[in-house]
This record gives C-alpha cells, sequence and structure tokens, in this order.
C-alpha cells in the first residue's frame, strides 16, 4: 500500500516511519523546506527517542521519502495522512484549522479522480472538521472518488514509537466501508498483535480524541490541588496516589503532581473542547475549572521558589534543571518554565539553567537565560537550584556536590525527583510538591 503524510512533526514523521516500518510505501510532505532537506541529508529535526534508527532504516529500504511537492507524493497513493499542527486561534481559545483546511485544498488539487483515495484527518481536530474537509475536496474538484476518515492519533513525545508500534487502541472514524477496509489494510500489523480498534463515525472519533486529552488533564489538576491540600494538613501527595491509584477503576497513571500539564496538546486541547462545548450549548464546566487551575498553577509556581528563597529573589540567581515541557522531547510548546522562567526574572532573578534537548528551542522563547553545559554548571553559585523537568539524568545527581555548589543550599523540586531525606541528609533545604508538609 502507499501512503502520502502532509506534515513531518512530532507526529507526521513518527506516523510515516511507523507506517513505512509497518510495510507500507510512505512519502512524507512538509511545506518547510530546511526540514525537508534534514530529513533527505538523514537528519531528524525533532528529539525522538529511536526515531532516528527507525527513519534511516526504511528510507534505506526505499519505503520512506520525504518532499516539500505534495502532487509528487500524493501520486497513487491509497491514503493521504493529514498531520499538520492545529494550535489555539490567536484570541479566542478554538482550534486554528487554517492549517488543515490548506492542506485539505491542496491535497484536493492534487489527487487523481481515477483512483480512490481516503484522506485522512491524524491531526487533533473539533467535532466537525472532517465534514468540512469533505466539503472543501468535493467543491474544489467534484469528480473526484474519496472518503474522509479521522483516526487521531494518541501517541505521546519522548515514547512516540512504542506507542504508535503498540497502542492502546487505534480509533477510526468514517461512515465509508471503503474507507474502512482501507484503514484496516494499513493498521494490519496491530491487527495481528489483537490491538482494540474502534470503529466509529467520524465526529465519534473526533470527540474521542478530545475526550481522552481532557480527560488526563483533569486527572493532572486533580492530583495537583490533592498535592496542595497535602502540604496544608501534612500528608503525602505520593502515598495518596499509590492509595487511590491501586483501584482498577482509577489506575496508577497520571496521578504525579507538579507544576502545571504543559506542553503541545493538553493545553490547546482542554481549550478547544471547552470551546466547541459552549458553542454547542452543551459547556463543560469541569474542564473550564481544568483549564483555570491549571492556568494559576503555572503562574503561581514562581512564588513558591520566591518563598524558599526566604521572601525574594532579587538580585539572587537560580539555577534551572530542565526547560522542556516533559523529559525524552525537545518540545517547548506551552512548558511551565515559559511561565516560571520570566515570572522569576521579573521578580529580579539571574536565571542559568541546562535541559539535555530543549535548549536550542528554549534559547528563543527565554531571552536573558545564561546556557550551562550541564547541570552542574548550570548550579554554581546559585542561590537556588530548580528542578522543572525530570529527565532522568538529573535524577542520578550528587546532591553534596549540588549542596556545595550552590550558595545557597536551596533545592526546590517541582517535579518530586528526590527523595526529601536524601536531600536533606546533603544539607539542602528542601521544597517539592505535596509531600512537605508547610503545617
Ligand atoms: P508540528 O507543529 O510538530 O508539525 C506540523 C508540521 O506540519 C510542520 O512541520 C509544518 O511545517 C507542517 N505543515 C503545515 N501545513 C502544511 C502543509 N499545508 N503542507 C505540508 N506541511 C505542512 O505538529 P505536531 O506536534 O506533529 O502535531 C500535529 C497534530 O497532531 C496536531 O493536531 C496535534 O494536536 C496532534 N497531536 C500531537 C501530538 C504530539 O505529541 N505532538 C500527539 C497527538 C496528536
Amino acid at each position: 500500500m502507499r501512503i502520502a503524510v502532509i506534515g513531518t512533526g512530532y507526529v507526521g514523521l513518527v506516523s510515516g516511519a511507523c507506517f513505512s516500518e509497518f510495510g507500507v510505501e510512505v512519502c512524507c510532505v512538509d511545506k518547510d523546506a530546511g526540514k525537508i532537506e534534514r530529513l533527505r541529508r538523514g537528519e531528524i529535526p525533532i528529539y525522538e527517542p529511536g526515531l532516528d534508527d527507525l527513519v534511516a532504516k526504511n528510507t534505506r529500504a526505499g519505503r520512506l521519502s520525504f518532499t516539500t511537492d505534495l502532487a509528487e507524493a500524493v501520486r497513487g497513493v491509497d491514503a493521504v495522512f493529514i498531520a499538520v499542527g492545529t494550535p489555539t486561534r490567536r484570541g479566542d481559545g478554538h482550534a486554528d484549522l487554517s492549517y488543515v483546511y490548506a492542506a485539505a485544498e491542496e491535497v484536493a488539487l492534487a489527487l487523481d479522480p481515477a483512483r480512490y483515495t481516503v484522506i485522512v484527518t491524524k491531526s487533533t481536530v473539533p467535532v466537525g472538521t472532517g465534514r468540512e474537509v469533505a466539503r472543501i475536496v468535493r467543491k474544489a474538484r467534484p469528480e473526484l472518488d474519496f472518503d474522509v476518515c479521522s483516526n487521531p492519533e494518541f501517541l505521546r513525545e519522548g515514547s512516540a514509537i512504542e506507542d504508535f508500534m503498540r497502542p492502546d487502541r487505534v480509533v477510526i472514524g468514517t461512515d465509508s466501508d471503503r474507507a474502512r477496509a482501507v484503514m484496516r489494510g494499513l493498521y494490519r500489523p496491530l491487527f495481528l498483535i489483537e490491538t482494540p480498534m474502534v470503529m466509529t463515525s467520524l465526529e465519534t472519533s473526533e470527540l474521542t480524541k478530545y475526550a481522552a486529552n481532557t480527560f488526563l488533564a483533569a486527572k493532572i489538576t486533580f492530583i495537583n490541588e490533592i498535592a496542595d491540600l497535602c502540604e496544608r494538613v501534612g500528608a503525602d501527595v505520593h502515598d495518596v496516589a499509590k492509595g487511590i491509584g491501586l483501584d482498577g477503576r482509577i489506575g496508577k497513571k497520571f496521578l504525579h503532581p507538579g507544576p502545571g500539564y504543559g506542553g503541545s496538546c493538553f493545553p490547546k486541547d482542554t481549550l478547544a473542547l471547552v470551546k466547541t462545548a459552549q458553542d454547542f450549548g452543551a459547556p463543560l464546566r469541569i474542564i473550564e475549572a481544568v483549564v483555570d487551575v491549571n492556568d494559576r498553577r503555572k503562574k503561581a509556581m514562581a512564588e513558591r521558589v520566591v518563598a524558599a528563597c526566604g521572601g525574594s529573589v532579587a538580585g539572587k540567581r537560580v539555577g534551572v534543571l530542565g526547560v522542556t515541557f516533559k523529559p525524552n522531547t525537545d518540545d517547548m510548546r506551552d512548558a511551565p518554565a515559559l511561565d516560571i522562567v520570566p515570572a522569576l526574572q521579573a521578580a529580579g532573578a539571574t536565571v542559568s539553567a541546562y535541559d539535555p534537548a530543549g535548549m536550542h528551542e528554549a534559547e528563543r522563547l527565554l531571552p536573558g537565560v545564561e546556557w550551562a553545559k550541564d547541570a552542574y554548571a548550570a548550579l554554581e553559585g546559585a542561590d537556588c537550584a530548580l528542578v522543572l523537568t525530570e529527565w532522568n539524568e538529573f535524577r542520578a545527581l550528587d546532591l553534596r556536590r549540588v549542596a556545595k555548589l550552590l550558595r545557597a543550599p536551596v533545592l526546590v523540586d517541582l517535579r518530586n525527583v528526590y527523595d526529601p531525606e536524601a536531600a536533606e541528609m546533603a544539607g539542602l533545604e528542601y521544597s517539592c510538591v505535596g509531600r512537605c508538609s508547610r503545617l
């Protein structure tokens, strides 16, 4: 089978590479000529563990190619996957669908009317987008033989390949048996490993993706608020999380407290679903509260650092460990660091920082930060060490060395990476989230 994937970002590139690993012939398209140039040279424009080997292997095997020429890419394909960005629209919080619709129109103009093609929305798109894509394509080329299918992606950055190859489920939304058959063919290897397939309508599939992401965002926000309460009452949030997570109805995952969710999906998807629900007259009050609580939380985190530094950071140096929204990615979109670091700078602090993969991207977004060559260098002479991302390499730091490097032995751990006792034994004044009582 042959497919084209429009957009070679975190989702498009991973999906394309994984489908080619399934034996499908894949051509990946991007408007960004620099990205395609790098991919053709064998360079991976994003940080995603294992992706370089997968791309190299399948490019060598002739199953995976890259181009800026959409018309060339869609020639003779069974399906076109639209995997372009759907960021928050400026001003109103709705998803910006202009990239999706522009791609749909380009696809329509390039498809061969003699060949049946499935147009798949892989991007996260609000209910109704698939029908609009069909309308755009039909208007541009009434003679085309096509169907539209929604196939949302659930992969997580940092473990994207494993998530794509061994997903908990695949959701396929279409009214067409023909399109369903094509999708079954593409996902054949997953049928063989008995991956649950949810076959449904376009609208249900589109909504399922948003329901999943907003549920997870709500779960994180719930444990964050419980963590705050733990601090007040002298309880330990990790034990609370364990105590509730062992209940199969609740589940253990996504019960880790922190500085508030960020990243390329949860902030924009929660907001977009809130807007959709309001438009349809069925407001989601829980998700509205989640958005509000999370926004406030990210902003309030700088105050924790100020408090740990004795009430002021003016003229002080804060050494930040990690700036990406989570480990194993270079993605900085809506990372808590983007709220916390500028707030500390505005309060008069100088910030030095280190991140294993995100510094290149972060340099542009966090002006005035002094970038260090490693974690210890970021902490040298600082009045406070601040953990913002739980990269593995930060878990293994020598805390005695950290205490010696710091000018004041203050460690604020917003990811609860360290054991409070071990940190205190090393001579650090340690504060974390939801397990260090402020009684
Ligand atoms: P991204 O910004 O990393 O990549 C999008 C790419 O599309 C860019 O390289 C851009 O140049 C390209 N593009 C835009 N318009 C184009 C066009 N007309 N023709 C060719 N290329 C075009 O985005 P992403 O993180 O991969 O997200 C893509 C979609 O997948 C979004 O809707 C997102 O919500 C969803 N999603 C993302 C993740 C994630 O972890 N990043 C997970 C699940 C779903």
